[in-house]
């Protein structure tokens, strides 16, 4: 019998996990021909939500948590649990209901005919979003894929089902700096995409604000494209390909014409306007480094502090 794997990140999800796990459990006895685990990591929560997992996972056997000992963020909470996860179909759902788990069914009847690795879902539609949002949204998409060779779909989420082969695969890419939309593009393998209509969260507040997606946008650019790196370097020549063709013009004109002091305000303006793509640039290279620092340090992705064992065994 085949067994799903539901890894489940949660971030203070007391409102919504009620509701979810009502769900999830439908469709799991709908699906009385697979085994299901589901996996939900508490990443540091402030609310009740890891109350709330405990008591889930001494009533159902099939529950499992792990609980961060702060927040790591949904990257970090995700890649625990696909480490975490024994099925050989492994899926990553959102706690707020926003991915239907009726998909599930779907999902898994496509995988079983061998010819996907992975079904994964994009929203057709960005209802209920600020409209300045959707537009960096779908301007980043643009960008990114022109830059970087990770395949990334626009209105991609994170929900989908794979199999244990793609998993492990995803998990050997131990980065510190993890930008998943872009991993599962880069592993390769053959995806499946199910569309659907935006679903908006059953309960309980996002916790992306603006700001948070803006910098995760360029996270997600730094770690699949050295493209800035080049685009710094062009504009770089560019500026002394340009410094040379004034020397010359200078030159020239003050053979021809003397040399009148004159011109200062735009040498003001050149000044500031050369320094400010000057600091642009090392900014650049500055973020490229940080990233380095980071990855070479080599801390863990996540510390764990409790998991189910700790409630199931007394
Ligand atoms: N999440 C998390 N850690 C965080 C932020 C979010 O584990 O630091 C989880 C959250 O509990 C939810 C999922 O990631 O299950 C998606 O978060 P949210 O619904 O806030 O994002 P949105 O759906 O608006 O993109
Ligand atoms: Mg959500």
């Amino acid at each position: 019998m085949d067994k799903i794997s539901i890894v489940v990140p949660c971030y203070n999800e007391e409102e919504a996990l009620p509701f979810f796990y009502k769900e999830i459990t439908e469709i799991a006895k709908k699906m009385d021909y697979v085994e299901f685990e589901f996996i939900f990591i508490n990443d540091g929560s402030k609310d009740k939500t890891l109350n709330c997992l405990r008591e889930l996972a001494i009533n159902d056997e099939r529950v499992r948590y792990i609980s961060f000992s702060r927040n790591f963020g949904k990257e970090a909470a995700m890649y625990a649990g696909l480490k975490a996860a024994t099925g050989n179909y492994v899926a990553v759902m959102d706690a707020d209901l926003q991915d239907p788990p009726k998909l599930l069914i779907e999902m898994y009847d496509i995988l079983q005919k061998k010819e996907y690795d992975c079904v994964a879902t994009r929203r057709v539609n960005r209802k209920g979003e600020p409209p300045i949002r959707s537009f960096f949204a779908k301007m980043f998409y643009k960008i990114i894929n022109r830059i970087s060779k990770a395949n990334i779909v626009d209105g991609a989420r994170d929900f989908r089902l794979m199999t244990k082969q793609m998993t492990d695969s995803i998990i050997s890419l131990g980065e510190y700096n993890r930008f998943s939309k872009g991993i599962f593009g880069w592993v390769g393998f053959e995806t499946k995409w199910l569309e659907y209509e935006n679903v908006e969260r059953v309960a309980g507040k996002t916790t992306w604000s603006f700001w948070k997606l803006f910098l995760y946008s360029i996270d997600g650019i730094i770690a699949f494209s050295t493209t800035p790196l080049v685009i710094s370097t062009l504009m770089g020549c560019l500026f002394c390909f340009l410094a040379i063709i004034m020397v010359l013009v200078i030159i020239f004109k003050t053979i021809m014409y003397g040399d009148p002091v004159s011109g200062w305000p735009s040498t003001a303006c050149i000044i500031l306007f050369v320094g400010g793509i000057q600091l642009f640039c090392t900014g650049i290279i500055g973020q490229y480094i940080a990233k380095t620092y980071l990855e070479v340090k080599g801390r863990p992705i996540y510390i764990v502090k409790e998991t189910e064992k700790n409630v199931k065994n007394d």
